[in-house]
């Protein structure tokens, strides 16, 4: 009886798994793209379980999948995260080289073995014709000696290629970090908001819990940086970023979204709990007296507004931002220095689009 050899087996199992892939991406209406089918691919195998719970909840919140989510799926589950390319690159030379030597140090360390077992067997052979045991141990003594030295340098290679490793994975983490926070303030950026937010959502909605985001803008900070220089401009953002990381609880994101302007992400928080915070800050920042270029420079006091919303299951981070974005609008309109929530939107106003 004819089985399949192993190769037939894979194949068989491989096709059987792209087949499903397919027919998803069909259901689902997702464009048969190679990154898209990577993905798909990688969830009808079961590969990574993350995937396949962000994918069913998407599914389960029939989320269309459009080019945005493929792109975000392929990225967060699927793709080398390369934003900061140089490093990943200098990083991938680096492990590729390290690769080509550990494979020859094998082949070396495999080779010798071999020599070395051949010496040792040569010497045992002599010792069934030679009489003269003092010889054959001082050969065998000599033999071994050879093998350990040759061992012992082979380890401390080993070593060194697991320390150049280590120093590869840490350079790329660092890098990692780098790209995902804003140098000014030290506050993740748009990347690392992305990256928090994606997992806030999908904890949201597995729970059932509420989600709220604010989203701060300074005002007036286009004259502020006109008449005292936009050193002093930056020095309000990185005051900003101090009171956020103060105010907000462990757990919460606080991040540097555009130019002037911030966010915070608040898992657990409903839109009433979000404006308290809203407030404190909003109310922290009025209070904060801005140190001038010289001690007798007196400067204003900074205001900002908020925009506060809260996350709907299902939806998009550019779709809750949308809404902050036109409460905060409204807080602009209203005077400025205040706090303004999705509530308090007129239904023109709070539509989509
Ligand atoms: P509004 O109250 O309506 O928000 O007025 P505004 O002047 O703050 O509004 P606008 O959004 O027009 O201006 C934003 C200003 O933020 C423009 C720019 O000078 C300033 N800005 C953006 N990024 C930075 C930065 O990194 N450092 C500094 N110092 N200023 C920045
Ligand atoms: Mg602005
Ligand atoms: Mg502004």
């Amino acid at each position: 009886m004819a089985t399949g050899s192993p190769d037939d087996t894979d194949f068989d199992y491989a096709t059987s798994v792209a087949r499903k892939a397919v027919d998803f991406m069909a259901k689902y209406r997702v464009p048969p793209t190679p990154d898209n089918f990577s993905v798909w691919f990688t969830y009808a195998l079961g590969a990574s379980i993350e995937l396949k719970r962000a994918i069913d909840i998407l599914i389960g919140n029939r989320r269309r999948f459009d080019a945005k989510t493929n792109n975000d799926l392929f990225n967060a589950y699927v793709g080398l995260q390369a934003s900061d390319g140089r490093t990943i690159n200098h990083a991938s030379q680096r492990l590729r080289s390290l690769m080509v030597s550990a494979r020859q140090f094998l082949s070396t360390a495999i080779a010798d073995n071999h020599s070395q077992m051949q010496a040792i067997s040569d010497v045992a052979d002599r010792g069934g014709a030679e009489v003269n045991s003092r010889q054959l141990i001082e050969s065998l003594m000599k033999e071994l000696e050879k093998a350990t030295t040759r061992a012992t340098h082979l380890e401390t290679n080993f070593a060194e290629k697991a320390r150049e490793l280590d120093s590869i994975r840490d350079s790329l983490s660092k890098s990692e970090e780098r790209a995902k926070t804003d140098t000014l303030t030290g506050l993740p950026n748009r990347r690392g908001l992305e990256e928090f937010f994606r997992v806030a959502q999908i904890s949201a909605m597995e729970k059932g819990e509420p989600l709220s985001v604010l989203l701060i803008d300074i005002d007036h900070f286009k004259k502020f940086n006109d008449n005292f220089g936009h050193g002093v401009g930056d020095q309000v953002l990185q005051l900003m970023g101090k009171v956020l990381r103060e105010k907000l609880r462990d757990g919460d994101l606080p991040a540097r979204y555009g130019g002037e302007e911030l966010i915070a992400v608040l898992p657990k928080a409903d839109l009433a709990a979000c404006k308290r915070v809203a407030e404190r800050i909003r109310r922290t920042i009025a209070e904060c007296s801005i140190p001038g270029r010289s001690v007798d420079e007196v400067l204003p006091r900074i205001t900002i507004s908020i925009g506060v919303a809260q996350f709907q299951p299902g939806e998009s981070m550019a779709e809750l931002i949308e809404r902050c974005d036109r409460a905060l609008y409204l807080a602009k309109k209203a005077g400025r220095n205040r706090v303004v929530t999705e509530s308090e939107l007129s239904p023109e106003l709070a539509a989509t689009g």
